[in-house]
């Protein structure tokens, strides 16, 4: 047995999972082990109350606009909590879709506006409304790779998205683009960082390929959780980028 554990809430896991983002959960459990730490998660999907209080981080995977119009039926009931969750600093990791979903909305490839919850400040439009026909030629496809500006980690993953993502004034970037598109193409930014939630477009997934982010993590969490221990062991974990 661990000497600490962590809970984490799977958000709609049984429906958002594109290229394996499930992949994170194993990524959690697998540098808890090395941090001492037990991880145990729970999916809370379509239906299923979300108990904010029972759960010390949280994961949401991307998806496709059909299970996303699905799920933002159903997330308002949750809104509430989440926005608990969230302002309370608790992290939370939210890729691609469930990215788009925390934000105010998210236009769709056939122009549809499909809502947020709007607990984050940014909104997703389309480019290929106009042209779904082309619709595989304007989605923003391949390898990816952004720097952290706050500590300097480098991230590698994998992006196919057909949502344009523009940042709010109290949001900040993952990343800076290196290599790949980001958000929009437009403006070098990638994902989002609002305070212990962290929003991407990357799939690999995430964690997996981007073990400091993991560790980060999963450090702010027993932070949160167990408040007067020492974690400096845990810490070291991380390893220091180079600039
Ligand atoms: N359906 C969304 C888009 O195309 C999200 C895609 C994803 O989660 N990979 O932008």
């Amino acid at each position: 047995m661990a000497k600490y554990n962590l809970k984490v809430a799977h958000f709609y896991g049984d429906l958002m999972n594109t290229y394996g983002d499930i992949g994170n959960i194993i990524a959690l459990k697998y540098y808890g082990k090395q941090m001492d730490t037990d991880i145990t998660s729970d999916i809370v999907s379509i239906g299923d109350d979300f108990d904010d209080q029972q759960y010390d981080l949280a994961v949401f995977g991307g998806g496709q606009d059909y299970e996303q119009m699905v799920i933002s039926k159903d997330i308002p009931h949750k809104k509430e909590a989440i926005a608990r969750f969230i302002n309370g600093g608790k992290p939370f990791l939210a890729i691609c879709g469930g990215f788009q979903l925390l934000g105010q909305y998210y236009v769709d490839a056939n122009g549809e506006k499909i809502p947020g919850i709007g607990v984050l400040s940014h909104y997703t439009v389309t480019q290929s409304s106009h042209r779904s026909a082309m619709q595989n030629q304007t989605r923003f496809i391949g390898d990816i790779v952004i720097k952290n500006p706050q500590n300097g980690d480098l991230y590698h993953g994998f992006e196919n998205h057909n949502g344009r993502t523009f940042l709010g004034d109290d949001e900040q970037p993952l990343g800076i683009v290196q290599e790949g598109h980001g958000n929009n193409g437009e403006d070098k930014t990638e994902g989002a960082i609002y305070k212990h939630t962290y929003c991407s477009y990357f799939h690999g997934p995430i964690l997996t390929r981007n073990g400091n982010l993991a560790k980060q993590m999963l450090l702010e969490a027993l932070h949160n959780k167990y408040p007067n221990e020492d974690f400096s062991k845990q810490e070291s974990l991380i390893i220091k980028p180079t600039f």
